[in-house]
């Protein structure tokens, strides 16, 4: 098996109130940092400047020259990560707008095949792209992918794919910005581990700000500091890279169901996580009572709360962790078959508490379940769950659900609901009926 890594993104916070006046300073190198993002957003994000994203020297050195940092009296450390930071997401942007005329096109009956076939031969090769995004033809590219161009560009209507780029790309192209000033990335050379605590560089040449942190772990590389002034406090990122383990002992073929009540259960009927309903709705009873009473607008007061609020969420959060763990270890699965969870609804507000409270950790729990599959080598397949609850796993007929029961009406199957629907899932998964 191919040995390779999975990032997992790692959290140190400050052990105690951060001073107003270190707070001050770190709160300047967000705003300029933001400063700094927008003003790549602004003259990189478009068309025009298409040319210069790769690999970006011109960038650095119109940075440079462009007397931005002299202005904001901003470390270079800061400055020019910033600007990395920026740039990585004027080409994210352009991968995506790339992804979505890819799709758009494969759909569209209009275009011939070979319009398509041109088309995509245009998404990937960036300075025919970037030619005729700017109204010309694509030309004094290196000679095999010249002809290569012209070939394809021939047996298509090239003005009719052309113009069609343009629209999709126009349509789909927004105008970056960004209002955050709460953070910033810090390379190595803008801090230093300590005594149980990080220095950050700032923009007082030689004075760093110390801050304590409630662990002595050190990371090496791209730090993210991520400020909320209200609360006084700092956490601090870090992508760590993990060591995939493979287990040779790991082959079963293991169908799940993800509940509020019990955590995970398996379609052989075992349990993990059984308390979890009862911490769950504690925590949410506990929210529900506090923003009942959200009189108390204080800083004091709210401080306080966001404090206990983090401290619930990170034991309910440790708790679901170790069930996650102990599921792994006990059954051993080399496939883990669940259902595709529907993406959360969008726009609409949730007012219930319980139930926001209730979407939201199961993105948690999801997101955790498949992080820890991805570092232990284990294949996470998931079907769709149209059905998943009524159906039944042992005739394929149809039944109900009552009190945490399932009965099929046709050949009389009684089982908890949960087993019921994580046998489906291995059921579907074994037939085939995989999403992606
Ligand atoms: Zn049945």
């Amino acid at each position: 098996m191919a040995q390779s890594d999975a990032v997992r993104t790692v959290r140190q916070y400050s052990a105690e109130p951060v001073a107003g006046g270190d707070m001050d300073k770190l709160l300047d190198i967000a705003g300029d940092y933001r400063r700094v993002k927008n003003y790549v957003y602004e003259r990189y994000g478009g068309i025009g400047s298409l040319d210069k994203l790769y690999p970006g020297y011109t960038i650095q050195n119109e940075m440079t020259a462009c007397g931005l940092r002299a202005e904001l009296g901003l470390p270079s450390v800061y400055y020019y990560q910033a600007v990395f930071d920026a740039l990585g997401d004027v080409k994210g942007q352009w991968t995506r707008i790339k992804t979505a005329v890819r799709k758009a096109a494969a759909a569209n009956q209009n275009l011939t095949e070979e319009d398509r076939h041109y088309l995509r031969f245009l998404l990937k090769v960036n300075n025919a792209f970037e030619a005729v995004l700017n109204g010309k033809e694509p030309a004094g590219l290196p000679e095999a992918v010249q002809t290569q161009c012209d070939t394809l560009a021939e047996s298509a209507d090239a003005h009719r794919v052309h113009g069609y780029l343009r629209r999709q790309v126009r349509k789909r192209q927004v105008r970056l910005h960004t209002e955050r000033a709460d953070g910033f990335g810090v390379t190595e050379r803008a801090y230093r581990y300590g005594e149980h605590g990080i220095y950050l560089a700032t923009k007082q040449n030689r004075k760093r700000v110390f801050l304590p942190l409630t662990d002595s772990r050190q990371y090496a590389g791209r730090l993210y500091v991520k400020l909320f002034p209200e609360e006084s406090r700092v956490e601090i990122g870090a992508a760590v890279r993990v060591r995939v383990k493979a287990h040779s002992d790991y082959t079963n073929r293991v169908g799940i169901a993800l509940g509020m009540r019990t955590l995970l259960t398996t379609h052989e009927g075992r349990q993990y996580g059984t308390e979890f309903g009862e911490l769950h709705a504690a925590y949410a009873e506990w929210l529900r009572e506090r923003t009942a009473g959200s009189s108390r607008k204080d800083n004091t007061g709210r401080k306080k709360y966001n404090a206990q609020k983090r401290r619930k969420e990170e034991r309910l959060h440790s708790y679901i962790n170790q069930q996650l763990n102990l599921f792994l270890k006990n059954e051993k699965p080399e496939t883990v078959c669940m259902v595709k969870l529907p993406p959360p609804k969008a726009g609409g507000v949730n007012r219930k508490i319980n139930y926001a409270v209730s979407v939201w950790q199961r993105g948690y729990i999801r997101k955790r379940l498949l992080q820890k599959c991805r570092e232990q080598s284990v294949e996470v397949v998931e079907v769709l769950g149209r059905g998943v609850g009524t159906e039944c796993s042992r005739c394929g007929g149809t039944g109900s659900v009552k009190d945490g029961m399932y009965r099929c009406d046709s050949c009389g199957y009684e089982t908890d609901e949960k087993v019921n629907s994580a046998a489906n899932a291995l059921k579907r998964a074994n037939a085939g009926l995989i999403i992606r």
